[in-house]
């Protein structure tokens, strides 16, 4: 039996019973928090990283965490983004990249994916951050990398920014849109500051937000 499925036994067993009320609720419909894109790496598992239930997180993962930009046809990618941003009027919608990446690596060296069409063709929306990369002219393979991983992150947020919906509902101002790069080894999440722009850890990045929460919890106590 694979481990996955033995795992579909143990939840039924022993982790719905705890939940039982959340899974009831969850039946009567859905308010995600975001809209969650990221890349379909294993390695990446959205529930533990901002420890979120079932019904926080509306989940988008493709190899690259890529948004296309907008076209006149439909994709998967497109009409998920209309249905969480138009119907389930997500307030937030996070883009996050991750160390390791096998597709940025792909779009980094695309004479690797010969075997791979498409995989190639698809990773042909993150070349303009192999571009600004290529222009840096950096030394080392692991800063190029890092650069690659922020780049494409800032290039499909630009993307996202293309789909009617979303330009609609920045335009009234109740969308807010979040860059991240997560790094698999050590756990971090960088945000990416877009007045600053650049790269910062979550801690810092939300710093007056955890004050606020801080402050009105000690006040709720
Ligand atoms: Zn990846």
């Amino acid at each position: 039996m694979p481990h996955f499925a033995a795992g579909v036994i143990r939840f039924q067993n022993e982790v719905y019973p705890q939940k039982k009320e959340l899974f009831e609720k969850l039946s009567k419909g859905q308010a995600p928090e975001a809209l969650f894109i990221t890349c379909s790496d294993s390695r990446i598992e959205t529930a533990m990283i901002t420890q979120t239930d079932p019904g926080e997180l509306f989940i988008c993962r493709n190899a690259g965490n890529i948004v296309p930009p907008h076209m006149t046809h439909t994709g998967g990618m497109t009409a998920s983004i209309e249905f969480a941003v138009a119907a389930l009027q997500v307030p937030h919608i996070v883009i996050c990249g991750h160390t390791e990446c096998g597709a940025m690596k792909g779009a980094m060296n695309p004479d690797s994916l010969d075997s791979l069409p498409h995989v190639k063709e698809w990773l042909g929306y993150s070349k303009a951050a192999v571009a600004i990369v290529d222009a840096m002219s950096l030394e080392g393979e692991e800063q190029r990398m890092q650069l690659l991983l922020e780049q494409n992150v800032m290039l499909q947020l630009q993307h996202l920014k293309t789909h009617p919906s979303v330009a609609a509902r920045l335009a009234k101002g109740d969308l807010r849109l979040h860059g991240w790069v997560y790094d698999i080894r050590t756990g971090d999440v960088k945000a990416y500051n877009e007045a600053q722009d650049r790269f910062e850890s979550v801690d810092v990045h939300y710093a007056k937000e955890v004050a606020a929460l801080a402050h009105s919890s000690n006040c709720a106590a």
